[in-house]
Protein backbone atom coordinates (compact mmCIF):
# COMPACT_ATOMS: atom_id res chain seq x y z
CA UNK A 1 0.00 0.00 0.00
CA UNK A 2 1.31 3.59 -0.70
CA UNK A 3 1.99 6.66 2.02
CA UNK A 4 2.55 9.82 1.91
CA UNK A 5 4.73 11.80 3.49
CA UNK A 6 3.65 15.66 4.64
CA UNK A 7 6.86 18.32 5.47
CA UNK A 8 5.92 20.68 8.46
CA UNK A 9 7.67 23.39 10.12
CA UNK A 10 7.34 23.38 13.62
CA UNK A 11 5.51 26.76 15.75
CA UNK A 12 3.05 28.47 13.70
CA UNK A 13 2.62 26.55 10.76
CA UNK A 14 2.61 23.21 12.68
CA UNK A 15 -0.10 24.48 15.17
CA UNK A 16 -2.41 26.00 12.34
CA UNK A 17 -2.19 23.03 10.65
CA UNK A 18 -3.36 20.91 13.53
CA UNK A 19 -7.16 21.66 13.01
CA UNK A 20 -6.91 21.24 9.41
CA UNK A 21 -5.09 17.60 10.08
CA UNK A 22 -7.84 16.92 12.25
CA UNK A 23 -10.39 17.46 9.78
CA UNK A 24 -8.86 15.41 7.10
CA UNK A 25 -9.29 12.22 10.25
CA UNK A 26 -5.27 12.55 10.97
CA UNK A 27 -4.15 13.47 14.27
CA UNK A 28 0.22 13.52 15.06
CA UNK A 29 1.25 10.91 17.76
CA UNK A 30 3.64 12.99 18.75
CA UNK A 31 4.18 16.70 19.66
CA UNK A 32 7.67 18.25 17.89
CA UNK A 33 7.66 20.85 20.08
CA UNK A 34 8.65 18.64 23.10
CA UNK A 35 9.89 15.60 21.04
CA UNK A 36 12.87 15.72 19.25
CA UNK A 37 12.15 13.29 16.35
CA UNK A 38 11.93 14.91 13.17
CA UNK A 39 9.73 12.04 11.51
CA UNK A 40 6.68 11.94 13.24
CA UNK A 41 3.58 8.95 12.94
CA UNK A 42 -0.08 9.42 12.85
CA UNK A 43 -3.36 7.84 13.93
CA UNK A 44 -3.26 6.76 10.15
CA UNK A 45 -0.24 4.22 8.95
CA UNK A 46 -0.31 5.50 5.88
CA UNK A 47 0.62 9.10 6.83
CA UNK A 48 3.36 10.61 8.25
CA UNK A 49 5.23 13.90 9.25
CA UNK A 50 8.25 15.00 8.10
CA UNK A 51 9.93 18.07 10.51
CA UNK A 52 11.58 20.67 8.66
CA UNK A 53 12.80 23.96 8.68
CA UNK A 54 10.45 26.70 7.15
CA UNK A 55 12.50 27.40 4.46
CA UNK A 56 13.45 23.79 3.33
CA UNK A 57 9.68 23.19 3.37
CA UNK A 58 9.36 23.43 -0.49
CA UNK A 59 13.04 21.83 -1.14
CA UNK A 60 11.76 18.48 0.44
CA UNK A 61 8.62 18.66 -1.61
CA UNK A 62 10.70 19.37 -4.78
CA UNK A 63 13.10 16.24 -4.51
CA UNK A 64 9.63 14.03 -3.36
CA UNK A 65 11.35 13.17 -0.13
CA UNK A 66 8.25 15.22 1.09
CA UNK A 67 4.88 14.61 -1.18
CA UNK A 68 3.27 17.22 0.42
CA UNK A 69 3.76 20.53 2.49
CA UNK A 70 2.87 23.49 3.93
CA UNK A 71 5.18 26.53 3.43
CA UNK A 72 4.53 30.48 3.86
CA UNK A 73 4.00 32.84 0.72
CA UNK A 74 7.32 34.43 1.55
CA UNK A 75 8.92 30.97 1.29
CA UNK A 76 7.51 30.28 -2.03
CA UNK A 77 8.72 33.22 -3.83
CA UNK A 78 12.06 32.78 -2.66
CA UNK A 79 12.65 29.32 -3.43
CA UNK A 80 10.35 29.76 -6.78
CA UNK A 81 8.17 26.54 -7.11
CA UNK A 82 9.82 24.33 -9.15
CA UNK A 83 8.55 21.10 -9.21
CA UNK A 84 5.69 22.34 -7.05
CA UNK A 85 1.44 22.47 -7.50
CA UNK A 86 0.82 25.26 -5.37
CA UNK A 87 -3.34 24.29 -5.13
CA UNK A 88 -4.42 25.64 -2.19
CA UNK A 89 -3.98 29.38 -0.18
CA UNK A 90 -4.49 27.40 3.39
CA UNK A 91 -5.23 31.28 4.59
CA UNK A 92 -3.01 30.39 7.83
CA UNK A 93 0.48 32.19 9.57
CA UNK A 94 -0.94 35.86 7.95
CA UNK A 95 1.15 38.31 8.20
CA UNK A 96 2.37 40.94 5.43
CA UNK A 97 5.45 41.21 4.19
CA UNK A 98 7.18 45.26 4.36
CA UNK A 99 9.45 48.07 3.70
CA UNK A 100 10.19 49.57 7.37
CA UNK A 101 13.08 51.96 8.39
CA UNK A 102 14.35 54.06 11.91
CA UNK A 103 11.89 56.24 13.03
CA UNK A 104 11.93 59.92 11.59
CA UNK A 105 14.31 58.20 8.06
CA UNK A 106 13.18 60.19 5.48
CA UNK A 107 12.32 57.38 3.12
CA UNK A 108 10.22 59.41 0.40
CA UNK A 109 13.32 61.14 0.27
CA UNK A 110 15.69 58.36 -0.05
CA UNK A 111 13.63 57.07 -2.61
CA UNK A 112 12.97 59.73 -5.49
CA UNK A 113 14.25 59.24 -8.54
CA UNK A 114 18.26 58.45 -8.66
CA UNK A 115 18.14 57.56 -5.12
CA UNK A 116 20.11 54.62 -3.52
CA UNK A 117 19.65 52.95 -0.52
CA UNK A 118 20.79 49.95 1.64
CA UNK A 119 18.46 47.13 2.22
CA UNK A 120 18.66 44.19 4.33
CA UNK A 121 16.42 41.31 4.41
CA UNK A 122 15.90 37.79 4.30
CA UNK A 123 14.24 38.13 1.00
CA UNK A 124 16.20 39.03 -1.37
CA UNK A 125 13.76 37.73 -4.54
CA UNK A 126 10.58 39.82 -3.41
CA UNK A 127 12.67 42.58 -2.28
CA UNK A 128 14.59 42.46 -6.02
CA UNK A 129 11.16 42.39 -7.64
CA UNK A 130 9.72 45.30 -5.57
CA UNK A 131 12.01 47.69 -5.91
CA UNK A 132 12.62 47.29 -9.45
CA UNK A 133 8.93 47.84 -9.95
CA UNK A 134 9.52 51.33 -8.48
CA UNK A 135 12.31 51.93 -10.58
CA UNK A 136 14.67 52.28 -7.40
CA UNK A 137 18.33 51.17 -7.18
CA UNK A 138 19.02 49.54 -4.29
CA UNK A 139 22.07 47.50 -2.35
CA UNK A 140 20.86 44.22 -1.02
CA UNK A 141 22.42 42.55 1.84
CA UNK A 142 21.38 39.50 3.06
CA UNK A 143 20.40 38.61 6.54
CA UNK A 144 19.37 35.13 7.96
CA UNK A 145 17.32 36.58 10.91
CA UNK A 146 16.64 39.42 13.20
CA UNK A 147 16.76 42.24 10.56
CA UNK A 148 15.14 44.99 12.77
CA UNK A 149 18.61 44.81 14.24
CA UNK A 150 20.74 46.44 10.68
CA UNK A 151 19.07 49.96 10.53
CA UNK A 152 19.71 50.61 14.11
CA UNK A 153 23.43 49.84 13.90
CA UNK A 154 24.25 51.36 10.30
CA UNK A 155 24.22 48.12 8.23
CA UNK A 156 21.14 49.36 5.91
CA UNK A 157 18.87 52.32 5.54
CA UNK A 158 15.62 49.88 5.50
CA UNK A 159 14.26 46.19 5.77
CA UNK A 160 12.07 44.01 3.80
CA UNK A 161 10.73 41.71 6.75
CA UNK A 162 7.28 40.05 7.78
CA UNK A 163 5.14 41.88 10.24
CA UNK A 164 1.79 40.81 11.92
CA UNK A 165 1.20 42.81 15.43
CA UNK A 166 4.12 45.25 14.96
CA UNK A 167 4.99 44.71 18.49
CA UNK A 168 9.03 44.43 17.38
CA UNK A 169 9.45 47.25 14.92
CA UNK A 170 7.87 49.55 18.00
CA UNK A 171 10.08 47.87 20.25
CA UNK A 172 13.03 48.96 18.04
CA UNK A 173 12.38 52.11 17.01
CA UNK A 174 11.29 51.05 13.35
CA UNK A 175 8.47 52.57 11.28
CA UNK A 176 6.61 50.29 8.55
CA UNK A 177 6.88 52.52 5.43
CA UNK A 178 5.23 50.18 2.72
CA UNK A 179 3.40 46.99 2.82
CA UNK A 180 4.59 44.66 -0.27
CA UNK A 181 2.27 42.05 0.03
CA UNK A 182 0.32 39.79 2.41
CA UNK A 183 1.23 36.73 3.47
CA UNK A 184 -0.53 33.43 4.37
CA UNK A 185 0.67 29.69 3.64
CA UNK A 186 -0.15 27.50 0.91
CA UNK A 187 -0.12 23.67 0.46
CA UNK A 188 2.38 22.27 -2.09
CA UNK A 189 2.35 19.21 -3.35
CA UNK A 190 5.25 17.34 -5.11
CA UNK A 191 3.78 17.09 -9.07
CA UNK A 192 4.93 13.63 -9.82
CA UNK A 193 3.12 12.78 -6.18
CA UNK A 194 -0.18 13.99 -6.98
CA UNK A 195 0.04 11.79 -10.16
CA UNK A 196 1.11 8.66 -8.47
CA UNK A 197 -0.68 9.23 -5.35
CA UNK A 198 -3.82 11.19 -6.21
CA UNK A 199 -5.73 8.31 -4.10
CA UNK A 200 -3.99 9.52 -1.35
CA UNK A 201 -3.52 13.13 -1.62
CA UNK A 202 -7.18 14.40 -3.41
CA UNK A 203 -9.04 13.58 0.11
CA UNK A 204 -6.72 15.70 1.93
CA UNK A 205 -6.82 18.47 -0.86
CA UNK A 206 -10.82 18.15 -0.79
CA UNK A 207 -11.12 18.52 3.06
CA UNK A 208 -8.57 21.06 3.52
CA UNK A 209 -10.11 23.22 0.90
CA UNK A 210 -13.35 22.90 2.58
CA UNK A 211 -12.20 23.97 5.98
CA UNK A 212 -10.46 26.88 4.45
CA UNK A 213 -13.99 27.75 3.06
CA UNK A 214 -15.78 27.12 6.28
P1 LIG B 1 12.68 30.69 12.38
O1 LIG B 1 11.67 31.53 13.10
O2 LIG B 1 12.88 29.32 12.96
O3 LIG B 1 13.93 31.42 12.04
P2 LIG B 1 11.02 31.08 10.14
O4 LIG B 1 10.85 32.49 10.54
O5 LIG B 1 11.32 30.78 8.71
O6 LIG B 1 12.09 30.33 10.95
P3 LIG B 1 8.47 30.66 11.38
O7 LIG B 1 8.74 31.78 12.29
O8 LIG B 1 7.89 29.39 11.89
O9 LIG B 1 9.75 30.25 10.55
O10 LIG B 1 7.53 31.20 10.22
C1 LIG B 1 6.97 30.33 9.30
C2 LIG B 1 6.10 31.11 8.34
O11 LIG B 1 5.08 31.79 9.06
C3 LIG B 1 6.84 32.18 7.58
O12 LIG B 1 7.42 31.68 6.40
C4 LIG B 1 5.74 33.18 7.29
O13 LIG B 1 5.01 32.81 6.13
C5 LIG B 1 4.85 33.07 8.51
N1 LIG B 1 5.19 34.09 9.53
C6 LIG B 1 6.40 34.54 9.85
N2 LIG B 1 6.34 35.48 10.81
C7 LIG B 1 5.03 35.63 11.09
C8 LIG B 1 4.31 36.43 12.00
N3 LIG B 1 4.91 37.29 12.80
N4 LIG B 1 2.97 36.27 12.06
C9 LIG B 1 2.35 35.40 11.28
N5 LIG B 1 2.98 34.61 10.37
C10 LIG B 1 4.30 34.72 10.28
MG1 LIG C 1 10.33 33.28 12.52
Amino acid sequence: MSSITLALSKGRIFEETLPLLAAAGIVPTDNPESSRKLIIGTNRPEVRLVIVRATDTPTYVQYGAADLGIAGKDVLIEHGGAGLYQPLDLEIARCRMCVAVRKGFDYGAATRPGGRIRVATKYINAAKAHFANKAMHVDLIKLYGSMELAPLVGLADAIVDLVSSGATLRANDLEEVEEIMSISSRLVVNQASLKTKRELIQPILDVFSQAVKG
